[in-house]
């Protein structure tokens, strides 16, 4: 459903990423684990077109971002696919972002209304029904700054997960929160996991998490995909010395 090809990105002469081929097949849960600093998060960063790469392109089920090849050459992708593309994208950071004037179910139905133009009714039953899944349907009416940040991420996680995306994206959804919080959040995610089809790219620093979920996980280092592979493979026999170093670091 995602596919990024020969894709490079350099911020001034730190070239971050190097021609990077990854795919996220439908259903799929991709788990992407790497030192600060590898390029994780600009590939997140990329796909909610937050970012434009230096070289190479993307689709999301189809569609180009920016550009496409055509050829052997790249001309520019059609604009209006970069609003639709972010639609079908989930993306949850490590800081909640949660709208502070307004209310649990007001941050939840805002982009339904707004962007998927949901009569307001039907926008309010989705919201319910996502805040139920991850178990914060008691706090509907209240504003963020009253919830624990383990709360408002599960909120976070509901506000994306409502506009019914193809591919959620966690970028390091943990690493903000006090350390009592961290279970709840990876619990719900892990129950997303297990419930639906939903194809997931998480970026996350819990390899126990990463092993439990992910379908595949992928080592990034350098700017590169270093070593890829099924989590019972990638954490009990990784292949190359700088990802047993790596992992060290989580023992
Ligand atoms: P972390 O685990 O710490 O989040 P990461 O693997 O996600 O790290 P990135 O955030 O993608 O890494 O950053 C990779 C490199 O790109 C870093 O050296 C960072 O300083 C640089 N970088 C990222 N965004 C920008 C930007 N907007 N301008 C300049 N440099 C940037």
């Amino acid at each position: 459903i995602v596919k990024y090809r020969k894709i490079s990105k350099s911020f001034g002469d730190n070239e971050v990423l190097k021609e990077i081929d990854f795919d996220l097949y439908p259903g799929e849960r991709v788990a992407i684990i790497g030192p600060s600093g590898s390029g994780k998060t600009t590939m997140a960063r990329l796909l909610m077109t937050l970012e434009t790469p230096t070289a190479g392109t993307i689709e999301v089920d189809g569609r180009h971002l920016w550009h496409k090849e055509v050829n052997g050459k790249l001309v520019p992708a059609d604009e209006k696919h970069l609003h639709e593309v972010r639609g079908d994208i989930g993306m949850v950071f490590q800081h909640f972002n949660l709208f502070p004037h307004m209310t649990i179910m007001r941050n939840l139905t805002e982009a339904p209304v707004k962007v998927l133009g949901l009569p307001k009714k039907e926008a309010e039953e989705r919201a319910k029904e996502m805040l139920e899944k991850v178990g914060m349907s008691e706090k509907a009416k209240d504003y963020p700054a009253s919830l624990s940040g383990g709360q408002q991420q599960r909120v976070a996680i509901a506000r994306a997960l409502v506009m019914r995306p193809k591919v959620m994206l966690f970028d390091e959804p943990t690493s903000a929160l006090d350390p009592e919080t961290v279970g709840e959040v990876l619990n719900v995610i892990k129950d997303i996991a297990k419930q639906g089809d939903m194809s997931m790219m998480l970026i996350t620093h819990e390899m126990s998490f990463a092993r439990e979920v992910a379908d595949r996980v992928c080592f990034f280092d350098e700017g590169k995909i270093q070593e890829q592979g099924p989590p019972s493979e990638i954490f009990t026999n990784p292949e190359t010395e700088r990802l047993r170093e790596f992992l060290k670091g989580f023992n």
